[in-house]
């Protein structure tokens, strides 16, 4: 058997957004369950619209992650290899120049959809004698390159989607290079993925046509294809369209939410899957119960208020130390951060909810008292001890004033939180009494 290899493809355009992040983290599982190799393929073969800015960042978000690259390959250092492989091609007949201009082929699709035809392309090029294209080239310039598909079914086992079965003869013959020279994403992917031992493509299944195209080419070229996998696309929790909320769904943005990397992973690991999301704190636990096959077809509902309780729990699996610059940066004092730590992290769901915490013990909280409790809490603040407080402050001062008021229970302990957080629920009050550096309710 062959090395397992994958490969994650985007095209530097844009950053990694939560849809293209679970293409990245299939094939990425894929590789790593199986011990191959996970290729990093920048698809710059469009000069216009990537962007170094967008590789670089594509690849801080990996990083962030930890969907680390075995080896990076950028398609715009391969074109020879593409021309290499459009030239075999031509050779073998499969390969054929058309001149019809953007407008003229909207006309032909427009006329085909008003008889009730499928808008495919008619294919009038390879009527053209050579005269005619020396004309044409002649009066518009060279043409664009058409792969000419076999008019057959093509058919593949798709490892999520099941038996998949395409007539060729309903897809337009792909465009493979364009007038201007510029070879597409098509061919570059055949040539990568063949050149490259590619075993396993998991892709968005915005991609379906694309395969049955590619499938012929690489036998065209003289290869087997690869094994493919095409997720379903996510949609919103209401199952919208998610294209519409990229924009705030990029994962630079998520991690500027403070959404932390094993929330995301775990989710969108299994989101989809019929397996349930859990927590997982480690990648070897996200790699070992990783199943491709496991995955339905049916588009993927994504709720980005999903990643909230998830970041909330992973928080609670690390010390003070993990996270001692996060509460240094909340303004917490060194002496402080573990009893920080200790007291509030049962109750952040970021690392950006720190900043109010500390704001709240710094500065101490509006008391809020309800008017039946406006007498006890009175004498409760008389019996307050001094500053600073400890870990037993709490207890030994409750206990004083349960036996002052007689109160006890919910009726003792809730006015004093309310009086000394403003907040009905929260922290444990004995690690919240020794952060407290000021406590307005008592005048
Ligand atoms: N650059 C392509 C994309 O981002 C890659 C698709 C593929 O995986 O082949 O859609």
């Amino acid at each position: 058997m062959s090395e397992t290899v994958t490969r994650f493809a985007p095209s530097p355009t844009g950053y990694i957004h939560v849809g293209n992040l679970r293409t990245a983290l299939m094939n990425y599982l894929i590789a790593r369950k199986a011990g191959g190799t996970f290729i990093l393929r920048i698809d710059d073969t469009d000069p216009e619209r990537s962007k170094e800015e967008y590789v670089d960042g594509i690849k801080q978000d990996l990083a962030w992650l930890g969907l680390h690259w075995d080896r990076v390959e950028r398609q715009s250092e391969r074109v020879e290899q593409y021309h290499a492989a459009a030239d075999e091609l031509r050779a073998n007949g499969r390969f054929y120049e058309a001149f019809e201009t953007p407008v003229e082929l909207d006309l032909k699709r427009k006329k085909q959809l008003n008889m009730g035809k499928p808008p495919v392309y008619d294919r009038a090029a390879l009527k053209l004698s050579d005269a005619e294209k020396d004309a044409l080239r002649a009066e518009r310039g060279a043409g664009v390159w058409r792969f000419k598909l076999d008019q057959e079914r093509i058919e593949w086992v798709d490892g999520i989607l099941g038996d998949i079965s395409i007539d060729a003869a309903s897809v337009s013959d792909p465009v493979l290079i364009r007038g201007d020279g510029q070879i597409l994403y098509t061919l570059a992917s055949v040539v990568d993925d063949t050149e490259m031992g590619v075993t396993h493509v998991v892709r968005g299944s915005d991609h379906v046509t694309n395969t049955a195209t590619q499938i012929q080419i690489m036998r065209a070229l003289g290869h087997d294809h690869p094994s493919f996998a095409h997720h379903s696309l996510l949609t919103g929790p209401q199952g919208e369209a998610l294209s519409k909320r990229l924009g705030v769904l990029a994962l630079r943005d998520l991690r500027e939410q403070g959404i932390q990397p094993f929330a995301l992973l775990s989710l969108m690991a299994r989101l989809g899957s019929s397996d349930t999301v859990d927590l997982r704190t480690d990648m070897a636990a996200l790699i070992d119960g990783f199943d491709i096959n496991r995955f339905g077809a049916a588009p993927t509902k994504f709720d980005v208020a999903d990643l909230f309780p998830l970041t909330g729990r992973y928080l609670q699996t690390l010390t003070a130390e993990d996270v001692a610059d996060e509460i240094r940066a909340a303004g917490v004092p060194d002496a402080l951060a573990a009893p920080f730590w200790k007291a509030v992290r049962e109750n952040v769901e970021t690392l950006k909810e720190l900043g109010g915490w500390w704001a709240m013990f710094r500065d101490g909280a509006e008391p809020v008292i309800e008017e039946d409790d406006q007498a006890f809490v009175a004498q409760a603040m008389a019996l307050l001890p001094d500053m600073p407080f400890d870990e037993t402050t709490w207890s030994n001062w409750t206990a004083t004033v349960k036996e002052a008021t007689g109160r006890k229970g919910r009726g003792l302990f809730r006015p004093l939180r309310l009086a000394l957080t403003g907040l009905e629920n929260g922290p444990e009050m004995g690690a919240v009494m020794p952060l407290l550096q000021v406590v307005k309710a008592k005048g």
